[in-house]
């Protein structure tokens, strides 16, 4: 059992974490689509012999582009995770230590995994 640091989430919490994540859930996809319009829509067929040896600038910027999409799609991932913790009773609860994480945390960031002690263990070890 986890031991009684911070308080269980009441049914109010829970709603108005539930609305957070539901929002951030729709400002992801939002960004996403945008962001996959970018990056692969006008210029999604790349013609190889339009690409010159020495002009980069165009495929740096592609790159990125990819590159936030990526990290756009772990923090939906996350977004979509928290909301499956809240339908099935297990928001808020740590996944290192299985202590309830602050709720100051989770209204900074309601999709957290870990508590603030096991994000900053995560930190020192050079992972997340
Ligand atoms: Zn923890």
């Amino acid at each position: 059992m986890p031991s009684k640091k911070q308080p269980k989430l009441s049914a109010k919490d829970l709603e108005e974490f539930k609305v957070s994540l539901i929002k951030a859930r729709a400002v992801l996809s939002g960004d996403l689509s945008q962001l996959h319009e970018e990056a692969f829509g006008q210029n999604g067929n790349v013609d190889a012999s339009e690409s010159r040896p020495g002009d980069t600038s165009d495929g740096y910027y592609q790159e990125f582009n990819l590159q936030l999409l990526e990290r756009d799609e772990e923090t939906l991932q996350q977004v979509l995770d928290a909301i499956e913790r809240v339908n099935n009773g297990t928001f808020g609860q740590c996944e290192g230590c299985e202590n309830m994480i602050a709720k100051e945390r989770l209204r900074a960031v309601p999709h957290a995994r870990f508590c603030i002690d096991c994000q900053r263990q995560a930190e020192r070890r050079g992972g997340l």
